[in-house]
């Protein structure tokens, strides 16, 4: 088939099928081969990989092509019957009809019983950070997540000094994996374009166990991250103390958003 990730291409399709791009499911389609190839380079040949969103099939196409299997989770109908029909003597691509988030990703990929697991997406970017948040949970399966986010989004979560917005998935980011940009995507990239530039992110997954109780503390210590953190976890409930903070080297009035991944860890640890 021809090259999907291309403007002529994309509107004979939606022409087709009788169809406009739907902005309720953030529909952009990528009409840029560089950027889908840059993308589907980050991806180990004969892996078993996720797509969420696959939308038209631009990155699908090529997925097929280098990996032995595919499972795509696509929540529009209208794109799942395209799939299907543009992919159906495929035999190493499944396209599934769901909204992602109320699928339990771990558990796919433990059914498959794949050691390595990629995760490629291009989703809205309001799931995005949802998403990420899910995948870190579910990690330990999971190789390298591949991911277009929104350009500043992920400028930001990349830069070690611009903190705001720091959140839950930036510190599980961290200390779960390796991360950088793959390569950029301005809004011309897409079709319809957006109104906002876009960047590719990788993570690679390190060894590592998912701690729940570690990144429920997380979530406690970002409950008021303007707020200082003593009294944030003194409100949970938590066993700290001015003497605590001391020894670990910390202010009494330090905030969340003023502490490493790290220091977040070693908080936790101190109060085992
Ligand atoms: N991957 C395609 C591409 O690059 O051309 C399409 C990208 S488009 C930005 C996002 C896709 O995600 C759309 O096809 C949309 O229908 C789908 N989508 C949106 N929300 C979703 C959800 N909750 N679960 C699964 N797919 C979703």
């Amino acid at each position: 088939m021809e090259n999907i990730a291309d403007i002529t291409v994309v509107r004979n399709l939606l022409n087709k099928y009788d169809l406009k791009a739907k902005k309720k499911y953030g529909q952009n389609f990528l009409i840029d081969e560089k950027v889908v190839n840059d993308i589907v380079s980050e991806v180990e040949n004969d892996s078993f990989v996720i797509e969420i969103g696959p939308g038209l099939g631009a990155l699908t196409q090529k997925l097929i092509d280098k990996c032995h299997k595919v499972i795509a989770y696509e929540i529009d109908e209208d794109m799942v019957n395209i799939l299907n029909d543009n992919f159906s003597d495929k035999k190493n691509v499944e396209i599934r009809n769901s909204d992602v988030r109320e699928v339990d990703l771990s558990e796919v990929i433990r059914e498959r019983g794949d050691k390595d697991c990629y995760i490629v997406s291009n989703l809205p970017y309001y799931i995005t950070t949802d998403l990420l948040n899910q995948i870190f949970m579910s990690s330990e399966e999971v190789r390298k997540v591949v991911v277009m986010m929104q350009k500043e989004v992920g400028q930001r979560f990349v830069s070690s000094t611009d903190k705001k917005d720091y959140n839950v998935v930036n510190v599980l980011a961290d200390l779960y994996s390796e991360y950088g940009i793959v390569c950029k995507a301005n809004r011309h990239s897409f079709f319809p374009a957006p109104n906002v530039d876009s960047v590719v992110l990788r993570f690679e997954m390190k060894e590592h166990e998912v701690d729940h109780e570690f990144i429920e503390f997380v979530r406690d210590c970002f409950t008021n991250r303007r707020k200082v953190l003593l009294s944030v976890l003194k409100q949970k409930g938590y066993e700290v103390s001015e003497e605590l903070f001391n020894k670990l080297g910390f202010k009494e009035s330090v905030r969340v958003e003023e502490l490493s991944s790290k220091d977040i860890l070693r908080m936790y640890e101190a109060l085992k």
